[in-house]
């Protein structure tokens, strides 16, 4: 079936090496996103799309981009492309994705973000690269340092546009497109699209392809029975909190999705290890191969079935319980096509989402579109396996109670009760038996951090930050802390940073909030009240990251220039 995966992104016009590498990264075929995108961009068009993380947006843009670079071009005329996100991680995500995709072409590229040494930056950029993936400040320091030549850009592209703006890069985004030629190609990607995108892509776009994923109408009746349960996970704790889930939940057999060929087989290993009876079911393999997965499956062989989209399409085993989102689907509707395959013929199924807090959005697409609630909830913990093996342990002793026929055993109770208390002797009994019948508990992933929906965009400031007081109210940028994102301003201890650069540096509200959410990575949740005086800051960050900003702060400093920064003491302002 790799011919057929291939076939999907060669139709779109891309080219042979590009749709190779794409086969070995085990992409099976191209998200709606990608289909509606790639042959416009490979003409040429600009383009404004509606597409959340997860739709498999970076890949839309990039694989264009890559195949329209100019053969041959030589680096010393400046970067051909630069993309534009709102964070970091963001820019080492992209800048990693681009660098995989292009590497059969030999395409170089660079991200460059505050926090990040400049030098390191400067050299690279002198080497020369062909794509840069920035976030607009440090971008916008290297234009005014002249470090980064954009008059011969061929491609712009604005990702998560919509995230840039909320952090204030309005300013510095007209600022770096007034540096780039007049005959660029302009991409913008947003999650949403509120009238302040539409105003910049009416300015800045030319006659630019609309690309707004069609809702498909569901007919009465498509969206099966199912119990919807999503947990907001980090990707590095995704397996623990796999592990965690099927324990609790017990299926009967579950099918679990992953988006590529080789998640799927990385997945379905690490789960065997794991002693979870698993198969894979992807597009790599013979008819004569899916069909023994699926014998195992049905006998009851095998409890967990992990397999891609394309693979799972049409399959039909009563035997399944629960369908579980190991990724989410690139689109709302491929999620109601996957949980189709449970809730059958009147029967209750379970499907749960595991979803990186970047993905939440998608989330409330699907609710959307299916008219039906997720829950979100919290990933179970060491105690809750724990409370659920006694509860069985309960239940089973319970029954041999009712069932009776206990004579043959209690003369070991009576022996013992001379020594012991009955109640005592009957606690070490459960004791044995909990030990006997229940998996042992994983613990490795005991600290399984509970993450927290980014805060939802209603009553937003609009803009850049408000005036001094806990502004940042914007989404998890960085890995998840606990109990981070929802309310505003920092919880629990806060430590006051001084900054040694205040209005006469020409620092705003949004500069401040800008290095510590973007550069640093810090939730906007964990920042409190700004008070900019004429010669420093003092900022208030929750304490337990205090010292995470700090660092940042002192390596990418604010507005590009390096500054003290420190804990702030009362009555000690100076140096
Ligand atoms: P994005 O929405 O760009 O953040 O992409 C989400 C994830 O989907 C990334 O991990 C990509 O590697 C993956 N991805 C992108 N396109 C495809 C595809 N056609 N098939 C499978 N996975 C994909």
């Amino acid at each position: 079936m790799s011919g057929e995966a291939s076939a999907g992104f060669a139709a779109l016009g891309l080219e042979p090496r590009l749709v190779e590498t794409l086969t070995t990264l085990g992409y099976e075929e191209p998200t709606p996103i990608q289909e509606a995108s790639i042959p416009p961009l490979l003409e040429g068009r600009d383009l404004v799309g509606q597409a959340a993380t997860g739709t498999g947006k970076t890949a839309a843009f990039a694989l264009p981009l890559l195949q329209r670079l100019e053969a041959g071009r030589s680096k010393a005329r400046g970067p051909a492309a630069l993309v534009l996100v709102p964070t970091r991680e963001l820019a080492m995500q992209v800048a990693e994705a681009v660098h995989r995709y292009g590497r059969p072409l030999g395409v170089s590229v660079l991200p460059i973000y505050g926090g990040q040494s400049f030098t390191q930056q400067l050299r690279v950029l002198k080497r020369g690269v062909n794509v840069v993936v920035a976030t607009p400040g440090r971008a916008l320091d290297h234009l005014n340092r002249r470090t980064l030549d954009l008059g011969a850009l061929q491609v712009v592209v604005l990702d998560e546009a919509d995230e840039m703006l909320d952090m204030g890069f309005a300013e510095d985004l007209e600022a770096i497109l007034a540096a780039t030629p007049e005959d660029r190609q302009t991409v913008l990607f947003s999650a949403t699209m509120p009238p302040r995108i539409a105003a910049i892509a009416e300015r800045h776009l030319e006659n630019p392809v609309q690309i707004r994923i069609a809702r498909a109408q569901l007919p009465e009746g498509a969206v099966p029975l199912v119990r919807q349960t999503a947990y907001i996970v980090p990707r590095a704790h995704k397996l623990a909190a796999l592990g965690r889930v099927l324990d609790m939940e017990s299926p009967e057999a579950a099918l679990v999705f992953c988006r590529t060929r080789n998640e799927v087989d990385e997945l379905t290993e690490k789960m065997n290890a794991h002693g979870y009876r698993s198969e894979a079911l992807h597009g790599g393999m013979t008819q004569e191969q899916r069909e023994r997965v699926m014998k195992k499956l049905r006998s009851g062989t095998a409890d967990l079935l992990i397999a891609t989209d394309v693979a799972a399409r049409g399959l039909d085993i009563s035997r399944l319980s629960h369908v579980i989102n190991y990724d989410v689907p690139n689109a709302p509707e491929s999620y109601v096509h996957r949980i189709g395959r449970v809730g059958r013929a009147g029967r209750e199924g379970v499907a749960i989402t595991l979803a990186e807090p970047r993905e939440h959005r998608f989330l409330k697409n699907i609710e959307q579109l299916t008219k039906r609630k997720i829950d979100i909830s919290r990933v179970p913990t060491v105690a809750d396996l724990r409370a659920r093996r006694l509860a069985l342990v309960r239940a089973s002793l319970r029954e041999a109670l009712l069932a009776g026929e206990l004579d043959g055993f209690r003369s070991v109770v009576e022996s013992l009760a001379e020594e012991f208390d009955p109640m005592d002797i009957a606690t070490a009994a459960v004791k044995l038996v909990q030990e006997a019948t229940g998996a042992e508990v994983d613990e490795e992933g005991a600290d399984i951090p509970e993450a927290a929906p980014p805060r939802e965009k209603a009553g937003r400031r609009k803009g850049a930050p408000g005036k001094g007081k806990g502004t940042a109210a914007r989404g998890e940028k960085a890995a998840p802390r606990r109990g981070a994102g929802r309310a505003r301003g920092p919880r629990g201890g806060i430590a006051r940073l001084f900054i040694g650069a205040g209005r006469g540096a020409g620092v705003r509200p949004r500069d401040v909030v800008g290095a510590i959410t973007g550069e640093a990575g810090i939730s906007g949740g964990e920042i409190g009240a700004i008070q900019i005086a004429d010669d420093f800051t003092v900022v208030e960050v929750a304490e337990d990251v205090a010292d995470e900003v700090l660092g940042a702060l002192r390596g990418s400093g604010i507005k590009g220039n390096r500054v003290t920064v420190r804990r702030y003491r009362e009555g000690k302002r100076g140096r």
